[in-house]
């Protein structure tokens, strides 16, 4: 058995045809830049979130840094970040001479703890970065209604779960990404929606944040050669576009096939008290961009060397909280003790999960694990 924790190549082989041809389009049309793909899966994946613009760009990590400069923060303006989160998040508000101020996460959900925000707002908070970890959405409704309380903006952070929706109590949907002021998302290739390279997009509701965004996106050029505002240079490419346009089209099926499995996990993995499974919240459905335990009583090293003995990869999403991160050290300030951001990272370990896994393989890897805790 090949087990990965994304299989790329399996599902390239399964899309082929249909990704070969776009390929062959763009090649053919040599439009390499901001060619016709790249308007019409903007086109799309707005009318997929139905939100009324996505501004493509060149990675998710530009599309944050840029959410923050089209919000016009001042250097020392402090933006709320999750303690336990990747990285991009508080890389992009420090890079701006913004502030990090971490705080801790919900012990279930592995997203920003609404209750601890309130204690860390200043009069220098101007914003709240909502990581949406793994799959399922932060608990956006209490969110929005502190940040109008407070004047804050919101950007989500949606590179992991894209197509996830948040659950009003009156029985409404939203799309992740289309809530708070500007979204934005990732296309790097394990990411739910992915290309075969970097790509990114911001998202948002706004039509003056929109252009603006997409001026910063274009050196800041209200027209050409003509630079209103600074900008930087963050484009998606054409090739990108027309594999993200075929896979936008499949993005549902992926979702659906990961939900399945989280199922079949679920259910095969319960009842070791050590082995804690992810936690579905009430406010948003979950995709399983990752399946990620909590794994007790520090076998967690131990057992994931017993899974990669039977050709098992696991994956630590994230093995370092942000306040232990060197980088973060001296730039960021901890509104909490942060103390389930360090337990997490020394307790956290992601299962393989991905539209390609076959029940009969995802059968070995829960077998294996009983094997794990019976012996
Ligand atoms: C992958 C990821 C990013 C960064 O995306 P890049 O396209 O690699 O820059 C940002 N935030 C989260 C939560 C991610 O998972």
């Amino acid at each position: 058995m090949n087990i990965e924790m994304a299989d790329l190549r399996r599902q390239y082989h399964r899309l082929k045809p249909e990704i070969d041809a776009a390929l062959q389009e763009v090649l053919e049309s040599t439009a390499f830049i901001n060619g016709p793909q790249v308007k019409s899966f903007a086109v799309h994946l707005a009318e997929y979130l139905n939100v009324p613009h996505v501004i493509p760009c060149g990675n998710g990590t530009d599309a944050i840094q840029m959410a923050l400069m089209a919000l016009n923060l001042q250097p020392g303006d402090e933006v709320i970040v999750p303690a336990f989160t990747y990285i991009s998040a508080v890389e992009a508000v420090a890079m701006l001479g913004l502030v990090p101020v971490l705080v801790d996460v919900d012990p279930e959900t592995f997203n920003l703890n609404i209750e601890q925000i309130e204690q860390a707002i200043s009069w220098q908070t101007k914003a709240v970065i909502a990581v949406h970890l793994f799959g399922q959405l932060c608990d956006m409704q209490p969110l929005m209604t502190l940040a109008k309380r407070y004047h804050l903006y919101v950007v989500e952070d949606n590179a992991q779960s894209l197509g996830a929706e948040c659950l009003y109590p009156d029985g409404k949907t939203q799309k992740g990404g289309t809530i708070g002021h500007i979204g934005t998302t990732s296309f790097f290739p394990s990411k739910p929606l992915a290309c075969y390279g970097d790509g990114g997009a911001m998202i948002t509701p706004d039509d003056t944040l929109a252009e603006t965004l997409r001026q910063i996106a274009n050196h800041g050029q209200i027209s050409k050669y003509n630079h209103k505002i600074i900008g930087c240079n963050s484009r998606l490419d054409t090739l990108q576009a027309a594999v993200l346009e075929i896979k936008l089209k499949h993005l549902k099926a992926f979702n659906e096939a990961r939900i399945r499995l989280a199922q079949r996990y679920d259910e095969g993995l319960k009842g070791f008290d050590a082995f804690v499974l992810p936690v579905k919240s009430p406010f948003s459905t979950h995709l399983y961009h990752q399946y990620t335990v909590q794994v007790k009583d520090g076998q967690r090293e131990k057992l994931q060397a017993w899974l990669k003995g039977k050709g098992i990869p696991t994956m630590v999403y994230y093995p370092l909280p942000v306040q232990a991160q060197e980088a973060y050290k001296w730039v960021a300030r901890s509104a909490s003790d942060l103390s389930v951001a360090t337990r997490l990272s020394k307790e956290v370990l992601s299962l393989p999960i991905h539209s390609e896994l076959t029940e009969e393989e995802q059968n070995y890897i829960i077998d294996s694990i009983i094997e794990f805790w019976k012996k």
